[in-house]
């Protein structure tokens, strides 16, 4: 439903908040967000109904600072409003958090072939197959002994994919990173001085930066310190329309 993402110097989570309170007009029944720790692990927290439970939740158990996060409001196709089933997912180890917007077709059978493989799963959305084979691509990685690249794990996943999805991803062994790829469902980027942002639409950023970068059909964005890089889904590099946002917020 509503999509948040950043990398920047303030603290995330207000970002990302803040961003989702200006989704609210779109109804949601969850919300939830992940953010990178300075010690180098993902702090996440999810909970049903609306942003306010999320911030009593979020009162009483503060995540650790941070300066790159993800957060998402959920409107349920897969699975019932629940705890269990708000975004972010994680793969089972937790270094991985995704949430999305729309529904992965061919789910079912991915998350099949994921729990052949040994994946165990702890909510009955189509995303959490998607946060189990991110998991995985990047654990791939690792075992190749070839540095983390989160947004090339993103397009081998993305392949796999049938069904409209925007998808925002972060990952404790990619520092500083966040991704993000789209088909069929909508998804841009913010481009602040030194911060950037992805959303499913400027509203969520326009308090922040008015530079907008629409990304074209199957593409993946990485945001890092250093910027914004869009491909395809085959890596490829990507073209992309970028607008000056002048309508008042
Ligand atoms: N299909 C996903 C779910 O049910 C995403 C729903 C959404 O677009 O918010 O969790």
């Amino acid at each position: 439903c509503g999509i948040v993402g950043y990398v920047g110097t303030q603290q995330a989570l207000d970002v990302v908040l803040a961003g989702l309170r200006r989704l609210e007009y779109r109804g949601y029944d969850s919300a939830g967000v992940a953010v990178q720790t300075p010690a180098g692990d993902l702090d996440l927290a999810k909970k049903a109904g609306k942003l306010a439970n999320l911030e009593k939740e979020l009162a009483e158990h503060p995540l650790a600072e941070g300066t790159v996060g993800i957060g998402h409001t959920r409107w349920a196709t897969h699975g019932g409003p629940t705890d269990a089933n708000a975004h972010p997912h994680t793969g089972a180890a937790g270094r991985v958090a995704v949430v999305h917007n729309g529904i992965i077709e061919n789910f079912a059978r991915l998350r099949a072939e994921l729990a052949e493989r040994g994946r165990q799963f702890s909510s009955e959305t189509d995303t959490e197959t998607v946060a189990h084979l991110l998991a995985e691509a990047v654990e791939a990685q690792q075992a190749a002994g070839t540095e983390v690249d989160l947004a090339e794990a993103m397009r081998g996943v993305c392949r796999q994919l049938e069904g409209a999805f925007t998808l925002v991803a972060t990952h404790a062994d990619a520092p500083g990173v966040v991704v993000g790829a789209r088909r069929n469902s909508p998804l841009v980027v913010g481009v602040g001085e030194g911060e950037y942002f992805l959303a499913s639409d400027v509203a969520a950023f326009i308090e922040h930066t008015r530079e907008a970068v629409e990304l074209g059909q199957d593409q993946v964005v990485e945001l890092s310190r250093e910027g914004v890089a869009v491909t395809d889904f085959h890596g490829e590099p990507g073209e992309v329309r970028e607008y000056h946002v002048d309508w008042d917020a």
